[in-house]
């Protein structure tokens, strides 16, 4: 038992070092398209990729399997804590094939997606554990909407460097708001692509008017709200108004 434990763990350090090593020589900064990326020192363990050009900053997920709905990360103060002063690092999320040493498909969700709702407190550790107590987070990456999630390898095949850096520009309205503007927005984008379609119409996204009381329920006004955000994402082109309560997703 013990045996498979350790060995376990030598083949994730393993593949934390080569995948770590992939993208440092094959990847660029899919913010400014910058490269290469710029390993950070251990006495930084924020992120682990840094780019010199625009400052932004990375962590990397790998998995041999499949990503879930949620993924695992540090302590949940200190995720909490970077989340109110801006400084979390955008995510990068790797999956390989270890037979073969291959990047199967990796995508980024940019750090302006991150809200206090995508953030999961977990249950302390054990009185038996060797941190007792220690509190740590998952990431619910299936909250992330799909406009959040930017793929640049899939099934081995490198999306298009401007394909990548358009689909960052296009996110980029949402830095510099606040928590809480961004988890309004976020929500009604999400509502949006349950939506599924391309045209749709106000009537649509007001059928998640109960579903969004009940995730805000600091607001009674959930109407206007909606509309206050369907006009953050027509400002920000990620929509367009067609008149008389009817909108198109760009
Ligand atoms: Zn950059």
């Amino acid at each position: 038992m013990r045996e498979d434990a350790a060995g376990y763990n030598s083949r994730a350090q393993k593949a934390r070092v080569w995948t770590e090593g992939w993208v440092l020589r094959q990847m660029y900064c899919p913010s400014c398209g910058s490269e290469p990326l710029t390993e950070f020192g251990n006495n930084r363990p924020v992120a682990d990729f840094q780019c010199l050009i625009c400052q932004e900053e990375y962590e990397l997920k790998s998995t041999g399997k499949k990503f879930g709905k949620k993924i695992n990360d540090g302590a949940y103060a200190t995720m909490m804590a970077r989340l109110e002063s801006d400084t979390v690092p955008s995510l990068m999320l790797l999956r390989y094939t270890a037979t073969d040493k291959m990047v199967q498909d990796l995508s980024v969700i940019p750090k302006q997606f991150f809200v206090t709702d995508l953030i999961e407190k977990r249950k302390p550790l054990a009185a038996s554990a060797r941190r007792a107590g220690w509190v740590g987070c998952n990431i619910l990456i299936d909250r992330v909407p799909k406009a959040g999630r930017i793929d640049l390898v899939t099934n081995r095949i490198a999306v298009p460097k401007d394909t990548v850096i358009d689909r960052w520009a296009k996110t980029q309205f949402l830095r510099g708001k606040s928590l809480a503007t961004k988890g309004w927005v976020l929500d009604v984008l999400n509502c949006v692509e349950k939506i599924g379609q391309a045209e749709f119409t106000l009537a649509d996204v007001y059928a998640f008017e109960n579903y969004l009381g009940e995730m805000h329920p600091e607001n009674n006004n959930v109407k206007p709200k909606i509309r206050q955000q369907l006009q953050v994402l027509r400002d920000a082109g990620v929509l367009e108004f067609l008149g008389r309560g009817r909108y198109r997703v760009r």
